[in-house]
């Protein structure tokens, strides 16, 4: 079919995700159509190198021949399996018992489901089961982070404190509360980051103390934000939110939709500080995007108070139709054995300090205020000022232009709308592939600062 005709037809019929509609209609989609290792190709033949995994999901690469006949075999073999009635398939119960495995000992138990949203929908609803369970049914308050993302289920935006998410959706419930981003390079402590950590701590017994000590239920958190910019808090920051929960007596989930599978070193960033969760929620580099899969992970506890809470024959009544299904569990198998024994992980690593200096090497870069990352996660903040760090005004429209460029140039990454750009390279990046995001993103960066009206807002 025509490009035309298929922009036409999107432009009429097709909603997309997290879009304006009005400025969607205008601008058209640009359809890909094909991909391999790090590139992708659009319908015009124009290849683009991708340094976000198409949405930080990815992780693998495209193209890994391996995850495509283990998904064949699967649907020729038995392309469904209900999880319901107490049926099951082998590849789901494997890659649960190997999830078990690799998380923190803490989580024994794991729910599949098709993506993060529902992970942590289903993580909200099992935590009040919980404690209705365990005859606390006062602990119904939720607390999570300014600028945290945790999708966009019809409980899940509202945990998630970006605005968009909230605007015309009457959101945040009156049982979802924020504290503030952990967030260096906008800390009115300076760079004090033993202070940022105890500033996060006494900001959630602030909080705990205001909404009562005996009614807050969970506190949700990733361990570095994405979608609210890719911040990233100093190390120790997650074990101090872990102890701080105890304290305080609340559950401690954490969201590792994006942090997982390899994105910032190790398979998990919990494992980095020793962190072991109440609950925890993953998709996207599970599946590597390549079928749709997400999971949510509790402890013993947790697991024993919800079967012990339901009168002995009454389900617990949660549950999807893909819930656990077999060709995307057969999958998430796959590429687990890919970050592990096929190397992906060890390139990353391996890869990851490439990524770093090369993000640092731009701060000279008269557009940008700060650069940071941790593994194959990082941004770039682009600032008018670097003294002041003060922001392009939104009228500038410059993070769709920075898209806009890299488009043209052949490069894919986020330019969140606060001048963020945002990375998340595919564990297979090889050092040339490095070379050249940099090299375009550079040219990208002084394209942009050569344009009068943005020369002129510095
Ligand atoms: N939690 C986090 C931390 C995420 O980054 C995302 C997606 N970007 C989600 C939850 C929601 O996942 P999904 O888009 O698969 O529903």
């Amino acid at each position: 079919m025509q490009n035309s005709t298929l922009v036409a037809l999107d432009r009429s019929h097709l909603i997309h995700p997290v879009t304006s509609f009005r400025g969607h209609e205008q601008q058209g989609v640009a359809i890909l159509q094909s991909a391999r290792g790090a590139y992708l190709t659009d319908r015009h033949g124009h290849e683009l190198l991708d340094a976000f995994s198409g949405l930080w999901c990815v992780n693998t690469g495209y193209g890994q021949d391996s995850i495509v006949r283990v998904a064949a075999e699967q649907m020729t073999r038995l392309p469904y399996a209900t999880g319901y009635f107490s049926y099951g398939s082998e590849p789901a119960i494997l890659l649960a018992a190997k999830l078990v495995a690799l998380t923190p000992a803490s989580l024994q138990h794991v729910y599949f489901t098709l993506g993060g949203s529902d992970a942590v929908d289903a993580a909200v609803r099992y935590i009040t089961h919980y404690y209705n369970s365990l005859g606390q049914p006062f602990k119904k308050q939720f607390i999570s982070l300014e600028r945290g993302y945790h999708g966009s289920s019809s409980v899940g935006a509202g945990l998630t404190a970006l605005s968009n998410f909230h605007l015309n959706f009457d959101l945040p419930l009156p049982n979802q509360h924020y504290i503030a981003s952990p967030y260096p390079y906008r800390n009115p402590l300076g760079n004090d980051n033993a202070a940022l950590i105890q500033g996060s701590v006494q900001a959630l017994r602030d909080k705990v103390a205001q909404l009562g000590a005996d009614n807050v239920a969970a506190f949700f958190c990733e361990p570095i934000q994405g979608s609210g910019g890719v911040i990233v808090p100093p190390v120790g920051w997650l074990k101090a939110m872990e102890t701080a929960c105890r304290e305080l007596d609340i559950l401690f989930v954490v969201d590792e939709v994006i942090t997982g599978f390899g994105r910032t070193g190790p398979l998990f960033a919990c494992e980095a500080e020793n962190v072991q969760p109440d609950l925890m929620t993953m998709a996207k580099g599970l599946t590597a995007g390549y079928a749709p899969m997400g999971a949510v992970m509790m402890s013993d506890r947790l697991y024993n108070t919800i079967a012990d809470g339901a009168a002995r024959e009454a389900v617990v009544g949660h549950g999807q139709t893909y819930s656990a299904h077999p060709v995307s569990a057969a999958i998430g198998l796959e590429v687990l054995r890919l970050y592990h024994e096929g190397g992906l992980l060890a390139n990353g690593m391996a890869q990851a300090p490439h990524f770093e200096q090369g993000l640092r090497e731009l701060l000279a870069h008269p557009l940008v205020g700060d650069a940071r990352s941790r593994g194959l996660l990082g941004a770039l903040e682009l600032v008018a000022d670097k003294a002041s760090k003060r922001r392009f005004e939104p009228s500038l429209k410059l993070s769709e232009r920075i898209a806009a460029a890299a488009y043209r140039r052949g490069l894919v990454f986020r330019a969140f709308g606060d001048n963020i750009l945002g990375f998340a390279p595919a564990l297979s990046y090889t050092s040339g592939e490095f070379e050249l995001l940099f090299s375009r993103l550079r040219k990208i960066l002084d394209e942009v600062l050569e344009q009068p009206d943005v020369r002129s807002a510095l």
